[in-house]
């Protein structure tokens, strides 16, 4: 696979003068050959570089890519084109499915397993790279249906009042030559605000890949100090996902949010006292966050799918809100015993999802490679901890009551994270 680095940042926020974004150094080396290096790691061994602004310092530096083990070829837009019009420049260049960075983007991820993912739409304009963040509100949107494609792409400012999963797109990319056809020529355009919307508009397959590993712009100076230490303290290459990681599981009802139990609507959906502070909190370290909840109102026939998914975005919107975000929700819809009123036949099944038993924690575990052992869970309810044990987790009830199955006790959330932490 070919690489595409989009290369034009001026970094005027981060105070840089004499040399574009990209140049910008994190351990004395600029970020663009951190890009190549893991590049290479994942054997790309063939990278456009498309620069414009100060490109003289770039093609300075990195020649024809021999120093560095790889073929370079520069690209110079004689004039800015956005992100989309500039790789225009590249159409009848490239023959095969490509990948996109962009250069102003710290990151350490799996390419091989987001290689993967994109093989499997095979016919498809391209995939997309998603991620939660701690300012969706702010950020350009992804929506998804069940099987990952691109339904809707929602380009910043959002409309108030709405509710939004948190799914952000991060600006990395693997396109087909299909891609060319959305992008005109000689005009100013940008993947966020233009092409993706437009190939989603005219019924163009466009997939995201979702993913929990360190994927951020160096945006202002502030964000760019964040960055740097957490690239000398080892984090950025540590949430690549080739690495286990632990995971805080929480359970919604009486945790996140009071019970429902008679009116389990978007609209009865608020947080709890400190939730958003204690994922908050987790957010910060290296623990994942994935909430796991039993719903079987859904095959009682009491609420629908929608409606249960809707709750959800409200959940991440209020969530996000406050800086605070999760890396997965997965839910429950099914129920065992049959003969209500209004129950749905096919979702009244004994299943593998269902608290206590772990099935929802080992499909995190698959998507999320996540080390059980060194994982909790926080709940209310016996099925909670059951769950917990049964995967391998330690456990923490919010609850006045006594049990076996539980490690620790707390009385919220927020004390039952600290506990953890
Ligand atoms: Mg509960
Ligand atoms: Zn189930």
């Amino acid at each position: 696979m070919q690489l595409v680095i989009i290369a034009g940042g001026k970094g005027t926020r981060l105070g840089l003068k004499d040399i574009p974004k990209p140049m910008a150094l994190i351990d004395d080396k600029p970020l663009l050959e951190h890009q190549i290096e893991l590049a290479k790691k994942y054997d790309i061994n063939e990278i456009f570089i498309l620069s414009g602004h100060l490109s003289n310092v770039i093609t300075d530096y990195f020649g024809d890519g021999a120093k560095f083990g790889v073929k370079i070829h520069h690209i110079v837009e004689q004039y800015p084109l956005g992100t989309a019009g500039c790789v225009k420049l590249l159409e009848g260049k490239i023959k095969d499915r490509f990948m996109v960075f962009y250069g102003d983007v710290v990151m350490d991820f799996d390419l091989k397993s987001f290689e993967e993912f994109d093989l499997r739409h095979q016919n498809s304009v391209g995939t997309t790279l998603v991620h939660p963040n701690d300012h969706p509100y702010d950020s350009d949107l992804i929506e998804i249906d069940k099987d990952n494609k691109v339904t809707r792409v929602i380009p910043k400012p959002h409309d108030d009042g709405k509710y939004y999963q948190n799914l952000v797109n991060a600006a990395v990319y693997i396109f087909s030559t299909k891609i060319f056809d959305y992008i005109e020529d000689g005009v100013s355009q940008d993947f966020g605000k233009n092409i993706l919307p437009k190939i989603v508009k005219q019924g163009g397959e466009l997939y995201a890949y979702k993913t929990p590993e360190f994927i951020k712009d160096m945006g202002t100076v502030d964000r760019f100090e964040v960055i740097k230490n957490d690239f000398k303290s080892g984090k950025i290459a540590r949430l690549n996902k080739k690495n286990k990681r632990p995971c805080i599981f929480i359970d919604r009802d009486g945790v996140i949010n009071k019970n429902m139990d008679n009116k389990p609507t978007t609209e009865e959906f608020e947080l709890l006292d400190g939730v958003a502070d204690a994922v908050k909190k987790i957010n910060s370290t290296d623990y994942l966050t994935v909430v796991v909840t039993n719903q079987p109102m859904i095959a009682k026939g009491f609420v629908s799918f929608d409606e249960v998914e809707n709750t959800h975005k409200k959940m991440e919107t209020l969530l996000g809100e406050k800086g605070a975000f999760l890396n997965g929700i997965y839910y429950c819809p099914h129920h065992p015993e049959r003969g209500f009123d209004g129950e749905i036949p096919e979702l009244k099944i004994d299943c593998e999802c269902r608290k206590p038993k772990a099935g929802m924690l080992y499909q995190a575990q698959k998507d999320l490679n996540i080390d059980l052992e060194n994982s909790w869970i926080i709940g209310d309810s016996e099925r909670d901890l059951l769950a917990g044990k049964n995967a391998g987790c330690k456990t923490v009830y919010i609850s006045d009551k006594v049990s076996d199955n539980a490690d620790y006790y707390a009385k919220d959330l927020l004390s039952a994270v600290e506990k953890i932490l």
